[in-house]
């Protein structure tokens, strides 16, 4: 993952917002972790990399910085579009799971 500012996200760019930094926003079963550039929180975890394409945006829940992935030569990043990945709530591999509640 990389820094990014604020100001260049586009208009209609979405940031993936991590709520809990012990809860990776997006889980995969099967790829490689991904951690915050500025302070190393893990903000997803076992990701293919055809995911991670550099719109793919995610604000640390530790340092509430915004981190985007770097896209590497020789993914195909269409891969992740033909399984339906999308951003958001409905985000492939997002973790939805009930927050634990207070106690
Ligand atoms: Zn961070």
């Amino acid at each position: 993952m990389e820094l990014i500012d604020p100001a260049d996200i586009p208009e209609d760019g979405g940031v993936a917002v991590q709520d809990d930094p012990g809860r990776p926003v997006f889980r995969g079963l099967e790829g490689d972790d991904y951690v915050c550039a500025n302070c190393g929180n893990l903000l997803a975890t076992k990701m293919a990399p055809e995911y991670m394409n550099a719109k793919l945006r995610i604000r640390c829940g530790s340092c509430r910085k915004i981190n985007a992935a770097i896209e590497v030569e020789g993914v195909d990043y269409k891969k992740a579009f033909g399984r339906g990945a999308v951003f958001g709530d409905k985000a492939v591999g997002a973790d939805r799971r009930p927050k634990p509640g207070p106690g």
